[in-house]
């Protein structure tokens, strides 16, 4: 599924998933000209959050979640952060001036989705954000197609857009045979976005 939307400054995108493989970069450093890669073109463009040096952190908050997706998220940070862009981590609860993101859960939303992102952004940053779980659906996929979904997500919190590539993690649609791990595209699109 993909549903992307802006209603009052807030960013929505919701989402099934998929991943590959390649030379990541080492540094958080745009190359010159660069452009995101294999991007959907149906997506918004999403902002990402201020650095305050090497890298952005990202706190996501678990403390409203069942203890699976707690281990999930703690995961999913662990993937991310092999990113030189990002320090993503996780806590119980953010602390005043993190750069936050609540991970909650919701049984359902009513439709089939799995997961979906909603973002407050200010004019050049991402300011907050929140991933909503949808853990009757999640309930019945194995940790493995679960911790997908956790990163998909994981991945529209710090700024990444759909993927073309029905490999990637980022892809809009999930399937079976899809890895959680971001791929150098992933990687190399936050240079572009934070370097
Ligand atoms: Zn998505």
């Amino acid at each position: 599924m993909l549903l992307a939307a802006v209603v009052t400054g807030a960013l929505t995108s919701s989402c099934t998933h998929r991943p590959t493989p390649a030379a990541p970069p080492t540094a958080c450093v745009a190359r010159a000209g660069a452009t995101l890669q294999d991007v959907d073109p149906g997506d918004l463009p999403e902002k990402p959050w201020r650095r305050d040096g090497a890298e952005a952190r990202v706190v996501f908050e678990t403390s409203g979640l069942p203890v699976r997706y707690r281990h999930l998220v703690d995961r999913g940070a662990q993937l991310w952060s092999a990113s030189p862009c990002v320090d993503a981590v996780t806590a119980p609860r953010c602390a005043a001036g993190d750069h936050c993101v609540h991970v909650v859960e919701q049984r359902t939303d009513g439709e089939d989705s799995d997961g979906e992102f909603t973002s407050h952004d200010g004019p050049r940053y991402r300011r907050e954000g929140t991933i909503t779980l949808y853990t009757d659906v999640l309930g019945t996929e194995s940790d493995d197609e679960a911790l997908v979904t956790v990163v998909h997500e994981m991945g529209h919190a710090l700024g990444l857009r759909h993927r073309r590539d029905p490999r990637s993690v980022m892809h809009p649609d999930s399937g079976e045979g899809t890895g959680p791990a971001p791929d150098a595209v992933d990687l190399a699109n936050l240079a572009t976005l934070y370097g």
